[in-house]
């Protein structure tokens, strides 16, 4: 008899995004000719830059060649071509990171679920609330113990560790999904020595890294000294070169990174996650990893950047129109989201049901993301700026 495995009837019954489609799928039967503006869902609507085409075309002309066609990779982490654009993005950053650390995937979310593999099931995961769901139901899946760091308004939605709270495993998300705040050098330094100090292992998830403007800001954990012995960090082209449909991402494990056996031996992570991988996966086709690699081409950053300014000045037009409205937010300066307070003392399901029904503009209630969301509401930049104008047009019409 098949058993199932019994930590994922502990998930929640519905992802969010299911949760808002069967809503918005309800309105539309309602109210047929409605048009209706996402600022919801964080997919991307610009095409992938120029530079990532030709290079991909490249990659599949060569796969239909007998002298260059490509099989399987040899060891499925990645062609160097493509580390070595990587480990020249941290360098330019003053970041050495060697090309054996760094592993291309699909794409994020697969390895910030995957990561947890190679952690003791017993292992305590802390995470912050509000908070990405994937980290939270991953974890449930491999069956570890959740627990939650508080965001809120008072910390500016930036956990903060807390000594007397024991914790094996990390997860940091900055410019955060969803709230937008972004980690000082400063304040991530205190994580990183909170890590330290317990043995832990910080999981960081730099996917909006991109959108950070600010030179002051870290882009990566890795600009903090003593992260190499406590953290991973995870990066996807999906929002920076949207490659959302493409899928290529890279999460890099330092060699000098370890966890423990329960009689507290030692033992490499990055030793662990090749071993995890190689069994597990086979890599990332090589015309999508050409792609990637047109990405960090001079033109492709060029072109990125442009793309990436394009949605930034969306940002700047919903923050400039809660502003007005003087509406507490968060984010929309170095990130694509826009996390606000809802207006009346609305929850955020309420909020949501009463902008739908009112200006038809669909956000994200940010309940979906933790109990401390509950109140406040996401919206994202990735929309065309006449519909972002348009949306905010509404949105001030309607509060005032
Ligand atoms: N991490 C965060 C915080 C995200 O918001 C997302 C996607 O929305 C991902 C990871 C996953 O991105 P992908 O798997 O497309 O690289």
């Amino acid at each position: 008899m098949a058993k199932i495995n019994e930590n994922f009837t502990k998930l929640k019954k519905n992802y969010l995004f299911i949760d808002i489609a069967k809503r918005i799928a309800a309105y539309k039967e309602k109210n047929p000719g409605k048009e209706i503006i996402r600022m919801g869902i964080g997919d991307v609507t610009l095409p992938i830059p120029a530079a990532a085409v030709e290079f991909m075309k490249r990659g599949a002309n060569e796969m239909g060649v007998k002298e260059t066609f490509r099989g399987y990779e040899d060891t499925g982490r990645g062609y160097d071509f493509l580390k070595k654009a990587v480990a020249d993005y941290y360098a330019e950053r003053e970041i050495t990171i060697p090309l054996d650390d760094i592993f291309i995937n699909d794409g994020a979310k697969s390895d910030t679920g995957n990561i947890t593999d190679i952690f003791s099931e017993n292992s305590v995961v802390l995470v912050s609330d509000p908070v990405y769901p994937v980290y939270v139901d991953s974890n449930i899946m491999g069956g570890k113990q959740l627990i939650y760091a508080d965001a809120t308004a008072e910390n500016g939605f930036k956990a903060m560790p807390n000594y007397n709270v024991k914790c094996d495993l990390i997860y940091l998300c900055s410019p955060n999904n969803p709230t937008g705040a972004v980690y000082t050098k400063d304040e991530l330094k205190v994580w990183v020595d909170y890590a330290n100090a317990k043995k832990a292992v910080i999981i960081f998830d730099a996917a909006y890294e991109a959108f950070i403007y600010d030179k002051t800001l870290p882009r990566s954990i890795f600009e903090i000294p003593g992260a190499k012995t406590c953290a991973i960090e995870m990066c996807s082209l999906s929002k920076t070169a949207g490659f959302t449909g493409l899928r290529c991402g890279y999460t890099i494990v330092p060699e000098e990174l370890k966890a423990y056996t329960e009689d507290g031996g030692e033992v490499s992570l990055r030793d662990t996650w090749t071993r995890r991988q190689g069994s597990k996966f086979n890599g990332v086709s090589y015309p999508v990893q050409c792609a990637a690699a047109g990405v960090f081409s001079p033109e492709g950053r060029r072109q990125v950047q442009t793309n990436i300014d394009y949605y930034m000045e969306n940002a700047s037009i919903i923050l400039d129109t809660l502003r007005s409205l003087k509406i507490p937010c968060t984010g929309g300066e170095n990130s694509p989201y826009i996390w606000f307070k809802t207006p009346s003392n609305m929850d955020s399901w309420q909020f949501f049901d009463y902008l739908l029904e009112n200006i038809q503009v669909v956000g994200t209630p940010g309940e979906g993301f933790g109990k401390n969301g509950d109140g406040w509401f996401r919206l994202t930049s990735f929309n065309t700026h006449e519909n972002t104008a348009e949306a905010m047009s509404r949105l001030k019409h309607m509060l005032r």
